[in-house]
């Protein structure tokens, strides 16, 4: 499927301690899946005593993987801020200090993000705000921390113009796409493959890539060929790419 798509790499983040196994599983067999570990925000509270050592440990059997998805959500029902912060301090600590590249989630938590970030050291790797919904007046400063910005289906949304926006004048360098799936559908008029969960709701799937980039494409008025150059470039710069011993699948 991702061939057909001409995806030549992706990462697949982890959310929980549980899971990171299921993603070294599915990089080993996908020549094009870069693995990421770490503790998702909604997530952090399940965290056992340790974590942060099973963490340390996976990173260094997997020398090319991210950190993420890790970061910040005040919009979870029953969110502790404070501790998902200590979390992240601890995540933020095992980057510099592995110098590794790291996917943030953030959901309506962007002053705290933005201080933590202040105090914490410095990623020179860089890192990546995905399906950035911050406000346009932080991106100056996000980029000159070294942030990079993903663009998801869902932003295709009509009333999602403002982000939109934001992508419209953030500089090309920074920017890549993603789907977030299985959240974050896109529009029914932009969704080419539409599916269902189990429960019957409309879910949103990895191939719905080539709609983030057409709809990036769009705001950014630029040929979709150039701004997949564009990603992918970016992509190798944050992320660098599959090792070769991964691939030939
Ligand atoms: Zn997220």
């Amino acid at each position: 499927m991702f061939a057909t798509l001409r995806v030549q790499a992706a990462v697949i983040n982890g959310t929980t301690e549980e899971d990171w196994p299921e993603v070294v599983a599915f990089c080993r067999e996908h020549a094009w899946a870069i693995p990421s570990f770490g503790l998702h925000p909604w997530f952090v509270g399940q965290r056992s005593p340790g974590w942060q050592g099973r963490l340390a440990a996976i990173l260094d059997e997997h020398p090319t993987a991210a950190i993420g998805e890790v970061g910040v959500d005040r919009w979870i029902e029953g969110h502790d801020l404070g501790d998902q912060l200590e979390a992240l301090a601890d995540e933020w600590a095992l980057a510099a200090e592995k110098n590794r590249p790291v996917t943030v989630h953030c959901l309506r938590a962007w002053g705290a993000l933005m201080d933590f970030a202040r105090a914490a050291p410095a990623l020179p790797r860089g890192f990546l705000l995905h399906a950035y919904g911050g406000p346009r007046e932080m991106t100056d400063e996000w980029i000159e921390r070294g942030a990079y910005f993903s663009f998801p289906p869902y932003f295709l949304h009509e009333r999602k113009a403002a982000q939109r926006d934001v992508f419209a004048h953030l500089p090309l360098d920074r920017l890549l796409i993603e789907t977030d799936a299985p959240s974050m559908w896109p529009p029914p008029e932009r969704n080419p493959r539409p599916i269902l969960d189990d429960l019957g709701e409309p879910a949103n799937h990895p191939a719905n890539l080539d709609v983030a980039l057409a709809g990036l494409a769009e705001v950014r008025g630029m040929p979709m060929d150039e701004l997949a150059a564009v990603t992918n470039e970016n992509f190798a710069r944050l992320f660098g790419a599959p090792p070769t011993d991964q691939r030939g699948a």
